[in-house]
């Protein structure tokens, strides 16, 4: 290596093999600590990470060094120098490489940092990081022809895609340990978390453009409840025609309407995004809670789960704080969001009320988790998150319970609602994506949108209004987008604002 000549694509795959040989072993003990390695499925994950951690880093290295050489050897030299650091600090103080731990480190002043000094450090430095980094630099590469190396990288390309299919079912597994599993992996553990560290900082500090002021039209009392729904696709809800009965309970209330609708997004924060701002845009204008808040509605906020744009309400109450104050097994899933909340209402001096439920039911991947167990209409159900472990009916039976909690908690809400004669009601149920369940081989969400299949974008859009409150303007063939929320909800209390689009508004 030091003296002869090599090849680009020998040198990018002899400089990720030393990456996996020298800075991985606590990667791969934390994957043989959590996965059965004498079942097949164990050993299908341990052989692909293997593959696909040598062939990834490769490929990205392959096309650095095509690029530019000297930037190549740069940063290959850098990478190892920090490796090195991160592997002394993970072997010595057993720490994760994750986005706590780099706001830690960028947090941290010379004297804090000084004091962590030792001479195992500087070992570790020479022995990985400055021994393997003069070899990358004495190593003489050839630059390949343009054809060859697009030959190679597109032929690497196709074969990273094939393995992602291939490995489909894992992905349950990979999703559920990924932040470890990304906080043991280098050098992508600090370049994506010193990443994620910045991108969320911005984000805290992102100003939302302020809408035009709104005016409320009249002193009717009415309340507008959204419910924001996880991972939860029309097709599985007997509402929009599936063959099994999930919503058993949601069948028989009049004056309820489901909608086909599509999601702007196929993961939580852009999907709830969309739920609450007036038009979809990168941009961060007043989502409707705070819209509303600011113009005089009592807005009150409920969450089992996380990942909304900035909320500035006086009542918003996430997971901990429901939990604090409530006793029963309810307490642990999604019905702690009714509690205490017609009361709420009855509390309120102000003619406008919105409500938004966040809920968590059909979050993956263990949706047997998330339902109490009267709620198991569906048996056998899958008790693992192991490829392998369970069949495709088990799967999908543990997901359709939680669309029959999901229609238990909706028709209480509705119940609540109906008791409360003195107001005109509405209860309007909107998923933030829809969600794979093995068809071709994908489980979950988080494909790209252009590439998304129809299970993780059709979402379920449900309407409820109380007797002589409003009537809705389209018919059941009317297919509605997330932004259809924020006007129809201004509709429904009367709300008139510059911004307001009646071509999104559902009702008459
Ligand atoms: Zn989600």
């Amino acid at each position: 290596m030091l003296k002869n000549n090599i090849k680009l694509s020998h040198f990018v795959l002899i400089a990720s093999l030393i990456n996996f040989l020298l800075y991985h072993f606590h990667f791969f003990k934390f994957v043989f600590n959590t996965l059965d390695y004498k079942s097949l499925s164990g050993i299908t994950i341990i052989v692909s990470l293997v593959i696909i951690m040598l062939v990834v880093n490769a490929f990205v290295l392959y096309l650095i060094f095509f690029l530019s050489r000297f930037v190549g050897k740069l940063l290959l030299v850098i990478f190892f120098i920090i490796n090195a650091i991160a592997l002394y600090f993970i072997n010595t103080y057993n720490v994760l490489i994750d986005i706590t731990m780099i706001g830690n480190v960028i947090n941290t002043d010379y004297e804090e940092a000084s004091s962590f000094f030792s001479w195992g450090l500087i070992m570790y430095l020479i022995l990985f990081g400055l021994i393997p980094s003069f070899f990358i630099i004495k190593a003489k590469i050839i630059k390949e022809s343009l054809k060859r190396f697009l030959i190679s990288f597109s032929l690497t390309l196709l074969f990273i895609i094939c393995m992602v299919f291939v490995n489909g079912g894992n992905w349950r597994w990979i999703d559920k340990n990924s932040t470890k599993l990304g906080a043991l992996a280098m050098p992508w553990s600090y370049i994506v978390n010193t990443s994620r560290y910045y991108i969320k900082k911005s984000k805290e500090n992102e100003k939302e453009i302020l809408l035009p002021n709104a005016t409320i039209k009249d002193n009717e009392k009415s309340i507008a409840v959204l419910v924001i729904g996880e991972s939860a696709r029309s097709q599985n809800f007997s509402l929009y025609g599936y063959e099994k009965l999930t919503n058993p309970l949601l069948s028989k209330i009049e004056n309820l309407h489901s909608y086909k609708a599509t999601a702007c997004a196929t993961y939580t924060t852009a999907g709830v995004k969309c739920i609450l701002e007036h038009e979809s845009t990168n941009k961060l204008y007043e989502i409707l809670p705070n819209y509303l808040h600011r113009n005089n509605v009592e807005v009150i906020w409920k969450t089992t789960n996380w990942g909304e744009p900035p909320i500035h309400i006086k009542n918003f109450y996430n997971k901990t704080e429901l939990r604090k104050d409530c006793e029963g097994e309810e307490c642990n899933y999604d019905e702690i969001l009714l509690k205490g909340l017609q009361e709420q209402i009855l509390a309120s001096k102000k003619d406008k009320i919105l409500i938004v439920l966040h809920t968590s039911t059909s979050h993956g991947p263990s949706y047997n988790t998330k339902y109490p167990s009267r709620f198991e209409n569906f048996k056998p159900v899958c008790n693992s998150v192991e490829l392998g472990e369970c069949t495709s009916e088990e799967l999908i039976n543990a997901y359709d319970n939680t669309i029959v909690y999901t229609d238990y908690i909706l028709s209480s809400l509705i119940e609540n609602l109906k008791e409360l004669k003195d107001y005109n009601s509405m209860m309007m149920f909107v998923s933030d994506h829809g969600e794979s369940l093995g068809e071709n081989n994908l489980y979950m969400h988080g494909i790209p949108v252009a590439f998304a299949p129809k299970e993780q974008l059709e979402i379920p859009f449900i309407v409820w209004m109380s007797d002589n409150s409003k009537q809705l303007k389209y018919n059941k063939t009317e297919t509605l987008s997330q932004n259809h929320v924020f006007h129809s909800v201004l509709n429904f209390l009367a709300i008139e604002s510059p911004i307001y689009d009646e071509s999104m508004n559902i009702f008459k």
